[in-house]
């Protein structure tokens, strides 16, 4: 793809004494070799733990984040919390004193304060009604010297999810810059903004991992920006802005996005469950509906309902005083105990008799109940981390991050056409080489199909053919515990999408050796990726009717090449 100049858009933007700071630089930054011998930096040489000092631009964790997230590591800022980005913000493209910055209000207290701070004018542009986005009301508000807007989606203290259409109209029109600060997004059934800043260099996207990643106390927040933006942020930044404890903690934190992704399930279904309970109380009058971790709700009493809730020893937060939240308390949804106890409280039914949590339809709760036909296994090399899940006997849409866009996509063709849930996640340093990614991704994946099945009882052999376009291809299974491979797929070109052909053999063979079973597949065609496409397809299609159930029996059947 041919790349853009942003930074002639950018440049323009900048604080005049920004676009030429000089950053601190530090010996290591210049030396890309690896040296034995550190005696650069004036520090303690006597081995702590902590006695040198951290990477200033956390390769890994940016690696970790880049797989997550689906962008490249170098439009990722990582700050400590989103505040520093924040206040970054200001600090490069709004001169103080003579600047002003847009914020939708009700929202995020960070925004008006960093921009007090550093000297900018505040304007409040109000949400409309149900706290919805007005782009044209908002860009009325915007006067010749507002160099951002800030908009927070989902909304806080408001708790919902900002139009779409609104804010791409605002990326339109607007010709500085766009903040839009997603720090609830993951519990949002909503795409983030990231995909649009290729067409928009002008949007900064924010998250954090204090929210849906659990981790508040190791302050990382990030902005995720244009290569420029994000070049420029790290240029005026403090260098050591991120602990090395804090960046050890994150990174062995992101390594179980599942887990992660299991407590934000619960969280969303336990968030259904309290607006519906909190509606019902007779002193509620309102409750928004929320895309975040969090309810406003308006009580006939706020300063009661604060007080009783404050006697049990539970702090909420009185946001009465932000525009359009009269009477309203911001409630966190916690665990299910602790929610539990906010409706006994508030004089609600309370907990069910069981402790039981009603209403989650996925996450942890789920797990436990069901039959059993479930693995996963975090696997952890010199080279890669792995984490896959899978339930044969439950489709969800699958959730893939390799890091590898193409690995990425034929995954999730295994998890749809299988019709199973499949989780797969896999941080490792594919800039060096695919080869352990994929590799150790087949074997998680291998281990994982094979324990699910446990003994095999109702499952067997089969195959599958299925034409892709010109191409066709064709896998023939047996789980019966033998090992065979076989491999007859001939690719015209030595990469398919960001991937080298040839791991393709080796992913299906390791997969093979760790699944146990005999694997034939064959495909050719002129267009290798419908080619493997096909060999994903098919082999998806083959593990779903050789896993599915046969019911009445429990034996592995012997009728061969079932083709559906
Ligand atoms: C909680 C929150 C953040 C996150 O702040 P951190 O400094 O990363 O902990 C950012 N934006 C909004 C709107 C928030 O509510």
């Amino acid at each position: 793809m041919e790349k853009k100049n942003t930074e002639a858009e950018i440049r323009p933007l900048l604080r005049e004494n920004i676009r030429n700071i000089v950053p601190y630089s530090t010996a290591r930054d210049d030396c890309k070799v690896r040296m034995d011998i550190y005696l650069d930096a004036n520090e303690n040489p006597y081995e702590s733990g902590v006695n040198r000092y951290p990477s200033p631009h956390q390769p890994r964790l940016k690696q970790m984040l880049s797989v997550l997230k689906k962008v490249p590591e170098k439009n990722i800022f990582l700050g400590n919390g989103s505040d520093e980005p924040i206040d970054l913000i200001f600090r490069l493209f709004c001169p103080p004193g003579k600047s002003s910055m847009v914020q939708a209000v009700p929202t995020y207290g960070m925004y008006s304060v960093a921009a007090a701070i550093n000297d900018v004018r505040v304007i409040d542009s109000p949400l409309a009604d149900g706290f919805r986005l007005d782009a044209d009301a908002l860009l009325s508000a915007v006067e010749p010297d507002t160099k951002v807007i800030f908009l927070c989606s989902p909304n806080n203290p408001s708790g919902n999810l900002l139009d779409r259409d609104a804010i791409i109209r605002i990326l339109d029109s607007f010709g500085g810059i766009t903040v839009v600060d997603e720090a609830y997004i993951d519990f949002a059934g909503s795409e983030s903004f990231i995909g649009m800043l290729e067409r928009y260099p002008r949007l900064i996207v924010l998250q954090t991992l204090s929210k849906a990643w659990g981790m508040a106390g190791l302050r990382i927040g990030m902005a995720i920006a244009d290569e420029y933006v994000a070049d420029v942020m790290s240029r005026v930044k403090y260098p050591y802005n991120i602990s090395i404890l804090n960046q050890r903690k994150a990174e062995e934190l992101l390594s179980d996005p599942v887990g992660a992704a299991d407590r934000t399930a619960v969280i969303i279904g336990e968030r259904e469950r309290m607006a519906e309970e909190l509606s019902g109380l007779p002193q509620v009058e309102k409750v928004w509906p929320s895309d975040a971790n969090f309810l406003l709700v308006r009580f006939r009493d706020k300063d009661r309902a604060f007080d009783d809730l404050m006697r049990a020893g539970i702090i909420v937060r009185d946001r009465s005083s932000a525009y359009g939240c009269e009477g309203c308390l911001r409630i966190t949804v916690g665990t299910p105990d602790e929610n539990a106890s906010v409706l006994e409280v508030l004089g609600a039914a309370g907990r069910d008799a069981s402790g039981n949590v009603p209403g989650t339809s996925c996450g942890i709760g789920a797990r436990e109940g069901t039959s059993g036909r479930t693995a996963s296994c975090l696997r952890k090399t010199g080279e890669t981390s792995v984490c896959v899940r899978l339930d044969l006997d439950r489709f969800r849409a699958p959730r893939v991050a390799t890091g590898l866009n193409f690995f990425n996509h034929m995954l999730e063709q295994i998890g749809y056409h299988a019709g199973i849930a499949l989780d797969v996640f896999c941080f490792g340093d594919i800039a060096t080489d695919d080869h352990h990614s994929v590799e150790d991704v087949a074997i998680a994946l291998g281990d994982c199909l094979s324990s699910a099945l446990g003994n095999k009882s109702g499952i067997g052999r089969y195959g599958f053919s299925l034409p892709m376009d010109e191409a066709e291809a064709t896998v023939l299974i047996d789980l019966g515990g033998r090992i065979d491979f076989q491999w007859d797929v001939v690719f015209r070109s030595e990469r398919i999408g960001d991937m080298s052909s040839q791991m393709f053999g080796h992913f299906f063979k390791s997969l093979a050796e760790h699944l146990k079973c005999n694997l034939h597949i064959r495909a050719a065609g002129t267009n290798d990726h419908h080619v493997i496409e096909g060999v994903f397809k098919a082999f998806a299609r083959a593990l779903k009717t050789a896993v599915g159930r046969c019911s009445g029996s429990d034996t592995v059947p012997s009728s061969k090449g079932i083709i559906e």
